[in-house]
């Protein structure tokens, strides 16, 4: 098993905010992060407020590097209120624990999975993360146990 340690925050850096967008570019952010890996990381995973995207999709829940070391999860448009709903923090944090699962899982070299049942399942929308499943699927869960990720998939 692993350790989980709770780092002090780190600011988002400036050059990750694009200003026509109003949002923040994730690729910018994880690139951050990695060089604040402490010694001893096994994986890196940032949760943050602000509203991530990368150049070609408008939004987007989070990023990791495939088979590497950082992933970053966005809380913007997981919470209800973005979409001018009551707050709802049990629904949140399940929201946040698949992304972060999701987000993790591709740290371990996954891609997407094809089982609406795993959460390794694509999501577009914040309906395809309530409605996918929570955990990753047998044969997804065999790769993130088996520690051998990096050279997986391309
Ligand atoms: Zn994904
Ligand atoms: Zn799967």
């Amino acid at each position: 098993m692993a350790t989980v340690r709770i780092l002090p925050s780190i600011p988002v850096p400036p050059e990750s905010f694009e200003a026509r967008r109003n949002q923040y570019y994730s690729t910018r952010i994880l690139k951050e992060m990695l060089g604040e890996v402490p010694p001893n990381t096994l994986k890196l995973l940032g949760v943050t407020d602000k509203d991530l995207c990368i150049p070609i999709l408008t939004y987007v829940f989070g990023e990791a590097q495939v088979g590497g070391t950082a992933a970053v999860v966005s809380l913007a448009r997981l919470r209800q209120e973005h979409y001018g709903l009551t707050p709802d923090r049990p629904l949140l944090l399940e929201r946040l624990r698949k992304e972060c699962l999701h987000e993790l899982g591709h740290t371990f070299g996954l891609v997407h999975c094809p089982s609406r049942d795993c959460v390794m399942y694509l999501s577009n929308t914040v309906v395809d993360v309530d409605t996918r499943g929570r955990d990753f699927c047998d044969g997804c869960q065999t790769v993130v146990g088996s520690g051998t990720t990096t050279e997986r998939r391309g």
